[in-house]
Protein backbone atom coordinates (compact mmCIF):
# COMPACT_ATOMS: atom_id res chain seq x y z
CA UNK A 1 0.00 0.00 0.00
CA UNK A 2 1.60 3.40 -1.08
CA UNK A 3 1.53 6.41 1.42
CA UNK A 4 -0.79 7.14 4.63
CA UNK A 5 0.32 10.99 4.99
CA UNK A 6 -1.33 12.75 7.16
CA UNK A 7 -1.67 15.53 4.59
CA UNK A 8 -5.70 16.13 5.87
CA UNK A 9 -6.02 19.68 5.79
CA UNK A 10 -5.23 20.00 2.17
CA UNK A 11 -8.12 21.50 0.47
CA UNK A 12 -7.39 19.51 -2.84
CA UNK A 13 -8.92 22.86 -4.67
CA UNK A 14 -5.56 24.16 -6.53
CA UNK A 15 -6.08 23.29 -9.83
CA UNK A 16 -8.82 22.33 -11.34
CA UNK A 17 -10.75 24.86 -13.35
CA UNK A 18 -8.15 26.86 -15.26
CA UNK A 19 -9.46 30.23 -16.04
CA UNK A 20 -11.68 31.38 -13.00
CA UNK A 21 -13.73 34.52 -13.55
CA UNK A 22 -13.13 37.22 -11.45
CA UNK A 23 -16.17 38.08 -9.43
CA UNK A 24 -19.10 36.51 -8.60
CA UNK A 25 -21.93 37.10 -11.37
CA UNK A 26 -23.43 34.26 -13.14
CA UNK A 27 -22.92 34.41 -16.12
CA UNK A 28 -26.01 34.59 -18.39
CA UNK A 29 -26.29 30.42 -20.31
CA UNK A 30 -28.52 27.96 -22.31
CA UNK A 31 -30.77 25.90 -19.67
CA UNK A 32 -28.96 22.62 -20.38
CA UNK A 33 -30.26 19.37 -21.41
CA UNK A 34 -33.67 17.68 -19.21
CA UNK A 35 -31.32 14.86 -19.07
CA UNK A 36 -28.54 16.59 -17.91
CA UNK A 37 -29.88 18.84 -15.41
CA UNK A 38 -31.59 15.52 -13.83
CA UNK A 39 -28.26 13.92 -13.76
CA UNK A 40 -26.12 16.26 -11.95
CA UNK A 41 -28.83 16.99 -9.78
CA UNK A 42 -29.43 13.87 -8.40
CA UNK A 43 -25.89 13.88 -8.03
CA UNK A 44 -25.87 16.63 -6.11
CA UNK A 45 -28.36 15.04 -3.60
CA UNK A 46 -27.38 11.80 -2.69
CA UNK A 47 -24.37 10.17 -1.29
CA UNK A 48 -22.06 8.90 -4.35
CA UNK A 49 -20.52 5.51 -4.30
CA UNK A 50 -17.64 6.38 -3.39
CA UNK A 51 -19.21 7.98 -0.27
CA UNK A 52 -21.38 5.02 1.01
CA UNK A 53 -17.83 2.74 -0.42
CA UNK A 54 -16.05 4.81 2.45
CA UNK A 55 -18.70 5.33 5.00
CA UNK A 56 -18.91 1.09 4.48
CA UNK A 57 -15.28 0.74 5.49
CA UNK A 58 -15.20 2.65 8.40
CA UNK A 59 -17.79 1.36 9.93
CA UNK A 60 -16.25 -2.15 8.95
CA UNK A 61 -13.11 -0.58 11.21
CA UNK A 62 -15.55 -0.02 13.85
CA UNK A 63 -15.70 4.08 13.42
CA UNK A 64 -18.88 5.38 14.54
CA UNK A 65 -19.75 8.92 12.74
CA UNK A 66 -22.31 10.91 11.46
CA UNK A 67 -23.35 11.89 7.87
CA UNK A 68 -24.57 15.15 6.22
CA UNK A 69 -23.79 17.02 9.29
CA UNK A 70 -24.43 20.25 9.67
CA UNK A 71 -21.58 22.20 11.35
CA UNK A 72 -22.50 24.29 14.45
CA UNK A 73 -21.60 27.54 12.95
CA UNK A 74 -21.37 27.23 9.74
CA UNK A 75 -24.79 27.75 8.30
CA UNK A 76 -25.57 25.70 4.95
CA UNK A 77 -22.03 24.00 4.79
CA UNK A 78 -22.67 20.22 5.61
CA UNK A 79 -19.47 17.58 5.99
CA UNK A 80 -20.22 14.22 4.25
CA UNK A 81 -18.82 12.44 7.42
CA UNK A 82 -18.26 14.15 11.23
CA UNK A 83 -16.83 12.48 13.78
CA UNK A 84 -17.92 15.20 16.20
CA UNK A 85 -15.79 14.20 19.54
CA UNK A 86 -12.48 14.55 17.50
CA UNK A 87 -14.12 17.48 15.13
CA UNK A 88 -12.76 15.77 12.17
CA UNK A 89 -14.76 16.90 9.08
CA UNK A 90 -14.73 14.64 5.92
CA UNK A 91 -15.59 15.71 2.53
CA UNK A 92 -15.51 13.00 -0.36
CA UNK A 93 -15.11 15.94 -3.25
CA UNK A 94 -17.17 14.90 -6.67
CA UNK A 95 -14.07 15.00 -9.68
CA UNK A 96 -17.02 16.79 -12.32
CA UNK A 97 -18.38 19.70 -9.54
CA UNK A 98 -14.99 20.31 -7.75
CA UNK A 99 -12.96 20.16 -10.86
CA UNK A 100 -10.56 17.56 -9.83
CA UNK A 101 -7.33 18.52 -12.05
CA UNK A 102 -6.91 15.07 -13.31
CA UNK A 103 -10.82 14.14 -14.82
CA UNK A 104 -13.31 17.43 -14.48
CA UNK A 105 -13.84 17.82 -18.16
CA UNK A 106 -15.58 21.52 -18.83
CA UNK A 107 -18.60 20.99 -20.44
CA UNK A 108 -18.48 22.51 -24.39
CA UNK A 109 -22.07 24.00 -23.96
CA UNK A 110 -21.96 26.64 -21.59
CA UNK A 111 -18.50 26.99 -20.94
CA UNK A 112 -18.31 30.22 -19.19
CA UNK A 113 -20.52 29.30 -16.93
CA UNK A 114 -19.34 25.91 -16.08
CA UNK A 115 -16.11 27.39 -15.51
CA UNK A 116 -17.68 30.62 -13.35
CA UNK A 117 -19.11 27.64 -11.29
CA UNK A 118 -16.43 25.23 -10.76
CA UNK A 119 -14.77 28.82 -9.30
CA UNK A 120 -17.26 29.76 -7.14
CA UNK A 121 -17.40 25.36 -5.89
CA UNK A 122 -13.51 25.73 -5.62
CA UNK A 123 -13.76 29.36 -3.34
CA UNK A 124 -16.77 27.75 -1.41
CA UNK A 125 -14.12 24.83 -0.25
CA UNK A 126 -11.55 26.86 0.41
CA UNK A 127 -13.50 29.11 2.77
CA UNK A 128 -15.40 25.82 4.27
CA UNK A 129 -11.34 24.69 4.99
CA UNK A 130 -10.73 27.55 6.67
CA UNK A 131 -13.85 28.16 8.50
CA UNK A 132 -13.87 24.79 9.62
CA UNK A 133 -10.17 25.24 10.68
CA UNK A 134 -11.28 28.55 12.86
CA UNK A 135 -13.80 26.37 14.24
CA UNK A 136 -11.35 24.05 15.60
CA UNK A 137 -11.96 21.17 13.28
CA UNK A 138 -9.66 18.95 10.87
CA UNK A 139 -10.80 18.94 7.49
CA UNK A 140 -9.82 16.11 5.43
CA UNK A 141 -10.58 15.79 1.96
CA UNK A 142 -10.86 12.80 -0.38
CA UNK A 143 -11.17 13.03 -4.66
CA UNK A 144 -14.05 10.35 -5.58
CA UNK A 145 -11.14 9.12 -7.42
CA UNK A 146 -8.58 8.29 -4.55
CA UNK A 147 -8.60 4.38 -3.98
CA UNK A 148 -10.70 3.40 -1.16
CA UNK A 149 -7.97 2.39 1.07
CA UNK A 150 -6.44 5.96 0.73
CA UNK A 151 -9.36 7.23 1.78
CA UNK A 152 -9.47 5.34 4.83
CA UNK A 153 -6.04 5.95 5.74
CA UNK A 154 -6.09 9.89 5.58
CA UNK A 155 -9.80 9.62 8.11
CA UNK A 156 -8.19 7.54 10.58
CA UNK A 157 -4.93 9.72 10.22
CA UNK A 158 -7.17 12.65 10.72
CA UNK A 159 -8.23 10.53 13.98
CA UNK A 160 -5.49 9.44 15.09
CA UNK A 161 -3.69 12.94 15.66
CA UNK A 162 -6.77 13.90 18.14
CA UNK A 163 -5.56 10.89 19.56
CA UNK A 164 -9.14 9.44 19.90
ZN1 LIG B 1 -10.63 12.85 -10.20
Amino acid sequence: MDGCQANSVNGGTDGGAKEPLNGSMEPSRVPPSARLSARFSSQARDATKPELSLRRELHRHGLRFRVQYLIPGLPRRRADLAFTRQKVAVFVDGCFWHACPLHCVVPKANREWWLWKFSTNSSRDADTNIKLAELGWTVVRIWEHEPLEHAVCKVTEALRDYGS
